[in-house]
């Protein structure tokens, strides 16, 4: 990497570039700013026993799209720099980054890698998202293996469950989905190490703008890459970075599973990831705004939001995420809201989309009792603190104006409704 790429902006801009590669193929003269998407399903070498190499897996040796893509390379090695920054040369050395078809495909194939089988168990967060959820409670246990679930915002609780279950693996959401928890990710990893078991975070809402769970203990980190990495709302992708212990394995599994990345995905992945540290700082200085614009609405019950004062981990958020910052998603009640209240709330909406995503430059807002949580039984959700008065907000990058502006006219249908 350029020694010139000091900061994690410049990082973002530069780091999925080919020419940023040695070795690459362009010659000196026709090497293009952009680099160039790469389609070819196989590769193809002048004799065998280059091919044989290529085989044998060469680095930047070609051969078949399952196996690697440099289109798919250029994204993966642009994630891994921005969730190394500010590690060691010595700890970032041999981390290695994975794309994945959907954020699911990466949590999924990290837990088979990571060695999950009969008689293993896994533990997750208690409120980590609805399909993250489904995996460890219903899918894994037709494997053999026994998942549970921890509050990990409760140590304690997390050292009782380790020491006891001993689970492989403790999956956990930097901030979780959709009650936006905050995760000691550093005492996680101390408690995981302490007891034998890896810690994979998913850090999709966070991003490595705020957090780089790696440098803080993590083993493996996990994104469904389709929000804030690409920004748009329009490509699907997951990613996987993880240490260099578990690299072998990881790149095995997704070649064997074959849910890999498409080329076009990852460039348009690429592409979103440059302007993800401008993206980053407005949305959560909006955030921060409209989080602050909601607590002060009559018809708004409740508010969550990392960084409003009287969140349960506003202390950790600030210690963690460095003050300024604490994401860009906001959770909230309607007052004396019901489901037919909440929908009409929603299809008020004028510029703010319901739709089922987050992290766009779009805000949107979702439903988590019939969206992201829908996988749940109503007791879950009761249990976990999801009502069906909960709306989840994704803040763009409009003005906070326009967002605050179709709030205050979507609030006021339901103020009519009584
Ligand atoms: N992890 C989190 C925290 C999510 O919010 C989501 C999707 O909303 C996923 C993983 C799954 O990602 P994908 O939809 O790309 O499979």
């Amino acid at each position: 990497m350029s020694s010139f790429l000091q900061s994690i902006y410049s990082q973002a801009v530069h780091l999925g570039e080919e020419h940023q590669v040695a070795g690459s193929a362009s010659s000196p003269m026709t090497i293009p700013v952009v680099s160039p998407i790469h389609p070819s399903v196989s590769y193809i070498y002048d004799d065998l026993e280059e091919l044989d190499a290529a085989l044998g897996g060469a680095p930047d040796h070609y051969v078949y799209h399952r196996y690697g893509n440099p289109t798919v390379h250029a994204f993966e090695r642009a994630v891994a720099g921005l969730e190394t920054f500010g590690m060691t040369a010595e700890a970032a050395t041999g981390v290695a980054a994975f794309a994945a078809s959907s954020g699911m495909a990466a949590i999924h194939l990290t837990l088979l890698a990571l060695g999950v089988g009969e008689g293993a168990t896994v533990a997750a967060a208690q409120d980590c998202y609805g399909a993250t959820h489904a995996i460890v409670e219903k899918l894994l246990p037709t494997m053999g293996v026994r998942g549970l679930f921890v509050d990990t915002t409760e140590l304690a609780q997390v050292e009782r469950v380790l020491a006891r279950e001993k689970p492989a693996i403790l999956i956990a959401e930097t901030i979780s989905n959709p009650l936006l928890k905050v995760t000691d990710v550093a005492a996680l990893a101390r408690l995981c190490h302490d007891h034998g078991a890896l810690l994979v975070i998913d850090n999709t809402f966070a991003t490595p703008m705020l957090y780089r769970p790696l440098i803080h203990g993590a083993d493996v980190v996990v994104h469904s890459a389709t929000k804030y990495l690409g920004g748009h709302g329009d490509v699907m992708g997951g990613v996987i970075i993880a240490k260099a212990e578990h690299k072998d394995v990881l790149w095995e599994m997704l070649k064997t599973t074959g849910a890999v990345l498409g080329p076009q995905e990852a460039w348009l992945l690429s592409r979103g990831l440059k302007t993800l540290p401008l993206r980053m700082e407005r949305q959560c200085a909006s955030a921060t705004q409209v989080a602050a614009w909601l607590t002060d609405h009559p018809l708004v019950e409740r508010v969550i939001f990392p960084g409003s004062p009287d969140h349960p981990q506003h202390g950790l958020a600030k210690q963690m995420f460095g003050g300024a910052h604490f994401g860009a998603m906001i959770a909230f009640e309607i007052r004396d809201g019901s489901r037919d209240k909440v929908f009409a709330f929603f299809n008020q909406l004028q510029m703010i989309q319901p739709a089922t995503s987050l992290g766009d430059i779009y805000s949107l807002v979702l439903y988590p009792a019939h969206s992201s949580h829908r996988a749940l039984s109503p007791e879950q959700r009761r249990a976990l603190g999801i009502s069906d008065r909960l709306v989840r907000l994704s803040v763009g990058i409009e003005a906070v104006e326009d967002i605050t502006a179709d709030l205050e006219q979507a609030l006021a249908r339901v103020g009519e409704l009584g």
